[in-house]
């Protein structure tokens, strides 16, 4: 690509100015030495840039004062001398210390964007040198204009608009990887990072014209990639403008560019550029180096939408066919289905508020949004991760920060590029407060230390922004009456995973052969297809097998959503061992797929009440049963586990002294049932038996889990009523809200009613634990003969 070309498209580069006096090759043909040319060019460098040497680094106020001082004692008593500093208080800010009528005065001069300054609320200005420039004809708002400076030295070319072009700019643009090689090797090279005078650096015309062996050159002397041309470019973004497909590779492996930077003026990153020009190769460097595909610039447009604008076809088609590869992270590692804005606080500071810490959480504000909590200077930054549909495709995204697959693609990113965040992904706290961390091959990340805050975090010290506290912040019309949002889809159990747990893959999951199953008549019609009764044969030693009997829950086809969370929820199963939890003995691929289930002989609790009232007694079988199941949840608590769906159908009696919680775990992965409450996102809901924090804010926690079983004790005192008579689902929310609970059934004992209404407290830390309600059952001297049964019952299994 030429330069009219890049004029073309609107991307400036005159360089024709330096090629005029260029030519340093026929200068050394001359008969010039090097060395010589390198001490000229110095000397007229050093010329050009007399009026910009007002830069005193990092010296403190008082020592610019002093320097002021002597100044004002050289100079006689003036108004406008000054000198800039670096901030004492921001690192990247600068201050401008000014005399006016023998006082002096500090201001900040404050980055507003990378190069980008502004002196209180004055004129955003490109460049420090041209801050110096404006202030130098107008007050505009200082005591006095500026007029002459300390003596200093030039400022960093990061904060430069211009500078005067030098020996090295001029090989560069000539092309001669020699002459540069040798130019690069003197001592009196010049600053690789200098700006010329259309504000772009060695690096950046080298990458425009595809000179890889000097783009190479220039990055083992120190180029910085980061830098910025006055279009707001850096060189990977001309690599890209200019079809480099092979600079653009070197720019990210061997200068480790950024793919995520954005253009100061437009916010269009390297791929918005090679895109909207339709530079295939440049999209296929850009995304096999893992450019994420789909940022999004100042317009909120992606890549795709501007190859579209612009006819871009074979670039369209390979966006449209990007496939999302292994993203080398999973969700146990980061994310806590049950966790509040609270519980994600106390989690960092239990572990230091670690720089980098961080997990994903969901929203309690929108349902199916998710929140990225995050440790920054030790404190803690709340990011709302939305998403929405984008060319068919669930895309998940952080304010206007690119749209990404899924949040595993979320994390990914952002391990690897801070993006807009105030600091990278550094390590994940799992459910079980394990600190995993990140581990990025080096060559992968960046610390794009420029960070654009896409989400204006708080500063440290402050308590964080409130994204999602509508549950500790209720309404402002009504304080207690928090608005409802669209209820969440059932999850399941959440596994709060010890260390065996937290890399399913590796707990054992045991499959059954189908050969070793015998199927024999139906047991019920389960949520999912029908359960069978069935016999497993079990070899033991080398010629002696045993038939045990079994329940076979079968899944009809299509009806598991994704087989890979039911199996890790069929996993959570099998790590559970509990004479109050059904045991889960393995999974059967079928076909049909089958849960391979102990066989229960009595079936389900619910119906035995509605069948044999008369052959239950409330002071020992209920009793009885209702210790049970708080031991079974206590047991569950201690395993970390979230049931859900907690109610008296999935209570199922293995006899008249053992009851067994099962149906945990799936009602995410499956699920249709009448006492479902259908969700507009395709769920069921179990809403009568729910908590309201759970109606409302889609939140399960064991808390929540209690309010069931106050449920679940109250239709086995009413001998299996359906809780709420005929009450819509939409009522029952409209009862509770309004204080109202369910009645004390008629032949339930005070205590048990009492038991049952501390469950629905509605506040959920003043619900009782299960911890308590075990306890509770174990001391009651009214139970002492079921702890005794309990003990008996643990020894049996
Ligand atoms: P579910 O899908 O769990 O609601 O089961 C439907 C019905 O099948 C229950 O109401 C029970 O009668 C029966 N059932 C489920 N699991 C078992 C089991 N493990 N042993 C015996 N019967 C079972």
């Amino acid at each position: 690509m030429n330069e009219r070309d890049a004029i073309h498209d609107g991307t400036v580069y005159a360089n024709s100015d330096i090629l005029k006096t260029a030519n340093v090759s026929k200068l050394l043909l001359s008969g010039k030495s090097l060395e010589q040319l390198l001490l000229e060019d110095h000397r007229e460098v050093a010329k050009a840039d007399e009026n910009n040497v007002w830069y005193h680094k990092k010296i403190s106020r008082e020592s610019a004062e002093s320097i002021l001082q002597e100044g004002l004692q050289k100079q006689g008593d003036m108004s406008g001398l000054f000198l800039i500093r670096d901030s004492t208080v921001s690192s990247n800010d600068f201050a401008l210390s000014l005399v006016c009528k023998g006082k002096i005065f500090h201001f900040q001069v404050q980055q507003t964007c990378e190069c980008f300054y502004r002196i209180d609320d004055g004129p955003i200005i490109h460049g420090l040198d041209k801050l110096v420039t404006h202030y130098t004809g107008m007050a505009n708002g200082l005591p006095t204009k500026l007029s002459s400076f300390c003596r200093g030295s030039i400022p960093p070319s990061t904060c430069r608009k211009f500078g005067p072009n030098n020996l090295l700019h001029r090989a560069v643009l000539e092309g001669k990887k020699d002459v540069v090689k040798r130019i690069l090797a003197y001592s009196t090279c010049p600053d690789v990072n200098a700006k010329n005078k259309i504000g772009s650096l060695a690096l950046h015309d080298a990458a425009f014209h595809g000179y890889y062996e000097i783009v190479a050159q220039l990055l083992d002397r120190g180029a910085d990639v980061k830098i910025k041309d006055t279009n707001g470019h850096t060189a990977l973004h001309r690599a890209c403008v200019a079809n480099q497909p092979r600079v653009v590779e070197l720019l990210i492996k061997k200068g480790r560019s950024v793919t995520s930077e954005r253009c100061s003026q437009t916010g269009w990153v390297p791929l918005h550029e090679a895109a909207m020009r339709g530079h295939i190769n440049c999209i296929k460097v850009l995304l096999e180096n893992d450019a994420t595909p789909f940022p999004r610039n100042d317009d909120k447009l992606t890549p795709l939408d501007l190859a579209k604008t612009y006819g871009r076809r074979e670039c369209i088609n390979h966006f449209k066919n990007y496939e999302i590869h292994d993203m080398q992270t999973k969700q146990a590692d980061w994310f806590h289905a049950e966790l509040d804005r609270q519980g994600a606080m106390q989690m960092f500071e239990f572990h230091g508020m670690r720089e980098g810490l961080f997990l994903i959480r969901p929203s309690k504000k929108h349902f199916g949004w998710h929140v990225l909590s995050l440790c920054h200077s030790r404190a803690a930054f709340n990011y709302e991760i939305r998403n929405q549909d984008y060319e068919g495709r669930l895309v998940h995204f952080i304010d206007d920060g690119p749209y990404l697959l899924s949040l595993e693609h979320v994390v990914y990113h952002y391990t690897r590029q801070m993006d807009g965040l105030p600091c990278m992904l550094t390590a994940s706290l799992n459910s079980t407060q394990r600190v995993i961390e990140v581990i990025v091959p080096r060559a992968q990340t960046s610390d794009n230390s420029y960070p654009r805050p896409i989400s204006q975090p708080d500063p440290p010290g402050l308590p964080p922004r409130p994204t999602d506290d509508l549950y500790s912040a209720p309404n402002k019309n009504n304080p207690t009456t928090p608005e409802p949002v669209t209820p969440p889809v059932p999850a399941g159990p959440i596994p709060n995973r010890k260390p065996a747990d937290a890399e399913p893959q590796q707990t054992n999951l045991t499959m059954i052969p189908l050969s070793k199953i015998k199927r024999g008549s139906e047991l019920g019609q389960g949520e999912y297809g029908s359960v069978l009764k069935g016999t497993l044969i079990t070899h033991k030693g080398t010629f002696r097998s045993e038939k045990i009997d079994v329940a076979l829950k079968t899944f009809h086809d299509g009806s598991v959503e994704n087989a890979n969370s039911f199996l890790a929820e069929a996993r959570v199963m099998q790590s559970l061992q509990h004479a109050c939890i059904l045991s889960l003995l393995g999974v059967c691929e079928g076909p049909p797929l089958m849960l391979v289930e102990e066989y229960v002989p009595m079936g389900s609790m619910l119906d035995f009440l509605l069948d044999h009232e008369e052959k239950i007694d409330v002071k020992t079988d209920l009793y009885l049963w209702a210790a049970q199941i708080a031991n079974g949840m206590k047991y569950l608590e201690t395993q970390r586990l979230v049931h859900r769906d907690l109610a008296a159908r999935n209570i199922l009696l293995k006899d008249m002294k053992q009851i067994k919680i099962s149906d945990f775990g799936l009602s995410r992965a499956v699920g249709t049932e009448s006492d479902y409450y259908k969700a507009t996102h395709g769920g069921r809901w179990p809403i009568k038996w729910y908590a309201p924090e759970s109606v409302n804010y889609g939140q399960f926690s064991h808390a929540s889990d209690v309010w069931s079983y106050g449920v679940t004790l109250w239709e086995m005192f009413t001998f299996g009523e359906p809780p709420y008579g005929e009450m819509k689902g939409i009522e029952v929310v409209q009862y509770i809200e309004h204080g109202k609970r369910l009645l004390k059934p008629d032949r339930c004992p005070q205590t048990a009613y009492g038991i049952m209404l501390k469950c629905w407290s509605w506040k959920a830390e003043h619900r009782p634990q299960f911890l308590d309600l075990a306890k509770h059952f174990d001391e009651d001297p009214e139970y002492a003969s079921i702890h005794d049964l309990l003990r008996q019952a643990s020894r049996r299994e």
